[in-house]
């Protein structure tokens, strides 16, 4: 990229209140030094967002700070100390184990937003782990990271990803690299478990006003603030969970460590999306009881709540069986409110405006058509799309044999949505901005990867960024990347947690 600056011109305006203010939440660290980094990517768009000028970024010092060779003025690298359940079990101290928090900065937006590094080297939480990160995953995370963001959903995002150029022993030699990732704070359901098996309950204090302050500040002054820091939190978490369920995406690895109290999808490891729908669908090569399955995030996210509303008990009530019940009513409101969300999110795909009884059973019989039928969930929407503009053909074409069974749900369909107030421009507006044709599909990110990462090859990569970036707007070049992976191909496909 472009070179000349002097390595002391990037000047980030960090201000680090988890520093200041959660001392015993982490340990003071360096990130490692990178010999020879070279560029994958510089996310411009995020660095203008975030109030840096990208140009300052793509120098020389950019790149030396974004590979952790310079550390540079106002930051604080910090690894934060948390506990987790994974796949169940707890883990009282998991921590960051190959990532720093940098610090955070003031968007241009006036949001506090964390900028952290991943694959950064060692820290006193890696339990013999090596602290880096491949090229193959920190790639995958930029995309997916991008894709979501573009889809609407609330997500962490990437501001670079650097090579390092020194090898990461995996399974096989992999080229390693670091990811800096910017989250609205990394703040996890893991950090409350920490301090709540510690029985601190100072710091379990100290932590969530500060939560509050950060992220729910309009319940500062509430004596009843902890409970409602609860039902912000629920709240959040079942409208990002409806979003998932409403794009196909799949988390693969929903730890409570890896559950961001921002309500932002935190963790891109061993993620996809479905291909065609089946509520059963598991990649994750570790996730062998199928925990995790596409279908049971909604119960996975309303457990991993519950276990978050364990760590608040003594804050929300010093009569226990008191809080207890505040809490068990706050989570138990989980099911209802991503219920609703998710019903509204399905009524928009469907271009149903306005309410109707008969909605929900509508969109629940769809459902299970495209589930009977094996059919393209992402498609199988914005077929309907066409549909609504007056050509069935190609979602019959995609039912393929099964068109026949789509026929009596067309009917009910066809008479459901030429009701309603609004005329059919707008309807189709909403199905516009409801259904992308445009997902990373599995195949697509696996080719890209494996192009930069087995020849250096980083065009396929830039490309799919690309595409995935605008994703609701059909565009004749790239209809080829909203064609679904051959069938055999996503029966054999796996994820991993590769790190
Ligand atoms: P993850 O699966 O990325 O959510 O990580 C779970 C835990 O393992 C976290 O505490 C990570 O910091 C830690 N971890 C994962 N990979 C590594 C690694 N290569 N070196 C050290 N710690 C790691
Ligand atoms: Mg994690």
């Amino acid at each position: 990229m472009t070179d000349g600056a002097s390595p002391d011109s990037v000047k980030i305006a960090f201000d680090n209140t988890y520093a200041r203010e959660l001392e015993g939440l982490y340990v003071r660290c360096t990130p490692a030094r990178s010999p020879a980094p070279r560029w994958l990517r510089l996310n411009h768009g995020l660095a203008v967002e975030l109030g840096l000028e990208p140009v300052e970024l793509d120098s020389p010092a950019g790149l030396a700070v974004l590979a952790g060779n310079v550390v540079p003025p106002g930051a604080d690298p910090l690894a934060q100390a948390y506990a987790g359940h994974q796949f169940g079990g707890f883990s009282p101290r998991l921590g960051d184990g190959r990532a720093l928090l940098l610090g955070e900065v003031i968007d241009r937006a006036g949001r506090r937003r964390d900028i952290a590094m991943k694959g950064s080297g060692a820290t006193p939480f890696s339990r013999g782990g090596d602290g880096k990160a491949a090229v193959g995953p920190v790639l995958r995370e930029y995309l997916m990271g991008e894709a979501m963001y573009a889809l609407g959903i609330p997500t962490t995002r990437a501001l670079a990803a650097v090579a390092t150029r020194a090898p990461v022993v995996r399974e096989q030699v992999q080229p390693g690299a670091i990811l800096t990732r910017v989250a609205a704070s990394h703040l996890r359901v893991g950090t409350f478990e920490f301090v709540a098996a510690r029985q601190d309950l100072p710091l379990l204090r100290r932590l969530a006003d500060y939560t509050i302050r950060r992220q729910e500040p309009h319940l500062a002054d509430a004596p009843d603030r902890h409970l409602r820091l609860l039902e912000a939190v629920i709240a959040r978490q079942a409208d990002l969970i409806a979003r998932w369920m409403s794009v196909g995406f799949l988390h693969g690895v929903m730890n409570t460590d890896n559950m961001a109290i921002s309500g932002e999808t935190l963790d891109y490891g061993p993620c996809a999306f479905l291909e065609h729908y089946d509520p059963r669908a598991v990649f994750s090569s570790i996730d062998n009881g199928g925990r995790y399955a596409f279908g049971s995030q909604p119960r996975v996210a309303q457990w991993n709540l519950a276990r978050f509303a364990e760590t608040l008990l003594p804050l929300i009530d010093p009569d226990e069986t008191r809080a207890a019940e505040l809490a068990s009513t706050a989570v138990d409101g989980f099911a209802h409110l991503f219920e609703n969300r998710f019903g509204e999110l399905l009524q928009s795909k469907l271009g149903l405006v306005g309410q109707d009884d008969a909605d929900r059973e509508l969109a629940a019989d769809y459902l299970k058509l495209l589930a009977d039928h094996r059919v393209d969930f992402t498609l199988g929407f914005r077929r309907l799309n066409d549909a609504v503009a007056g050509d069935e053909a190609p979602l019959r074409v995609l039912f393929g044999k099964a068109a026949e069974a789509l026929e009596p749900w067309l009917d009910r369909w066809r008479a459901r949505v030429h009701r309603g107030v609004t005329d059919s421009a707008e309807r189709l507006a909403v199905m516009a901005r409801a259904n992308p044709i445009y997902i990373p599909r599995n195949h697509r990110v696996e080719a890209a990867l494996a192009a930069a990462v087995e020849h250096g090859d980083l065009a396929p990569f830039q490309r799919l960024l690309e595409v995935l970036q605008r994703p609701f707007d059909e565009r004749a070049e790239d209809l080829a990347f909203a064609e679904p992976a051959p069938a055999a191909e996503t029966a054999r496909y796996r994820t991993f947690c590769g790190t």
